[in-house]
């Protein structure tokens, strides 16, 4: 597929998009004569496809469970796996496969085009309408080893649960870490909330990256991680949602929650270029002529940088997501273009195209859990 989108807003001023297969070929203004058949992009913002940093794609139907505050995730693990009861007990008449799908949905329509998923690895993930890059995951410091293979897992970035909680031993995961010979420049901290002066100088010596996910924090256990002890020690630092059983409704959620504690493009920069760095991807995240065509155009007429259009967006203000230069979330003005294979549902009223078989599997849905979904309000065909 080749097209391109002129018109767009960035920091720098008004540019045009140029497409070719799955990269970006062009990235900067051009002269009417050369423009005259690409779409007008009506001056909506232009910015990189999010990177979600940390989610549990098979968790993503679940509202918020349990009643926090607890000590530590196995405590509240423990408390809520009642897959005998409701809610689980319908979200799991549907099959991973299913769920996985679902959480990939979930993100796609707050504008996210890839996932740091933290779980086993399935078939579905390369099938899903985000990326899943490559990765290891390891539950906690002292679950066992044999966890930490993923998706493609060779050579990638480990991803652990670290100093999840506020007990005791919670304080004592980055040293375990250490001890097993895991903190490395390859390994991702996540939550990082009982973290000792100690160990963010052993993070920091050993290179390590940390991803906050402060709504699932302040949820379970009343607390967040210190952001400006891991800004000061230079620690590379990223975003994610945690699934919806503890965390945000979605990834603009995440961000609008920590507006004002950091600049607006210290955020935007958590959830693009940083990620990116931390998930083993550098060329998502920066917009730029070579690198994936992973994009998101956002209707933010009052917004004067693109780091403010993310942080006051609604996922209703998305246009057009694009993934590998192929859309996967289109709304007006861009249907005509490009909607001819994606199917047209109705999020909160809203005439929404998406990539896949979104209707046969909002049947099936409704089936159990009826026609709202804790991220979307509602959704239907
Ligand atoms: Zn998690």
């Amino acid at each position: 597929m080749k097209f391109g989108i002129k018109n767009l807003r960035i920091d720098d001023g008004l540019t045009t998009i140029t497409v070719e297969g799955s990269r970006i070929v062009g990235l900067q203004p051009l002269p009417n004569s050369q423009t005259e058949d690409f779409f007008d992009g009506k001056a909506y913002w232009l910015l990189p496809g999010l990177i979600n940093a940390h989610d549990h794609l098979g968790l993503d139907l679940l509202p918020p469970l349990g009643t926090p505050p607890y000590a530590n995730s196995e405590d509240w693990g423990k408390h809520i796996y009642h897959p005998e009861s409701s809610p689980l007990k319908e979200i799991w008449q549907l099959s991973y496969s299913e769920r996985l799908l679902w959480g990939a949905y979930r993100n796609l329509l707050s504008g996210v085009t890839t996932v740091q998923h933290h779980d086993r690895g399935h078939w579905r993930l390369s099938r899903l309408p985000v990326r899943v890059p490559a990765y290891r995951w390891l539950h906690r410091p002292g679950s066992t080893l044999k966890g930490q293979w993923g998706w493609n897992a060779q050579n990638a970035p480990l991803f652990v649960h670290c100093g999840e909680g506020i007990d005791p031993g919670s304080y004592q995961e980055v040293a375990q870490l250490q001890a097993a010979g895991l903190l490395t420049s390859q390994t991702v901290l996540i939550h990082a909330i009982a973290l000792k002066s100690a160990d963010i100088v052993l993070v920091q010596k050993a290179q390590s990256g940390v991803v906050l996910c402060p709504h699932s924090n302040q949820f379970l256990y009343g607390k967040m991680p210190s952001i400006e002890s891991l800004q000061k020690a230079h620690i590379p630092v990223a975003l994610g949602t945690d699934s919806t059983a503890s965390g945000s409704v979605d990834l603009m959620a995440e961000l609008r929650g920590l507006r004002g504690l950091l600049s607006d493009s210290a955020l935007l920069a958590m959830v693009t270029r940083n990620a990116a760095h931390l998930l083993g991807v550098p060329r998502l995240g920066v917009l730029k002529a070579s690198h994936p065509a992973d994009f998101v155009l956002l209707d933010r007429p009052e917004a004067t940088s693109q780091a403010e259009a993310l942080l006051t967006a609604q996922p209703a203000d998305i246009r057009l997501v694009v993934l590998a230069g192929r859309p996967m979330l289109i709304r007006s003005p861009f249907i005509a273009q490009f909607a001819q294979k994606l199917q047209r549902v109705l999020i909160n009223d809203q005439p929404t195209w998406l990539t896949g078989s979104i209707s046969s599997l909002l049947k099936r849905t409704e089936k159990y859990l009826g026609k709202r979904l804790y991220f979307a309000q509602e959704i239907s065909i």
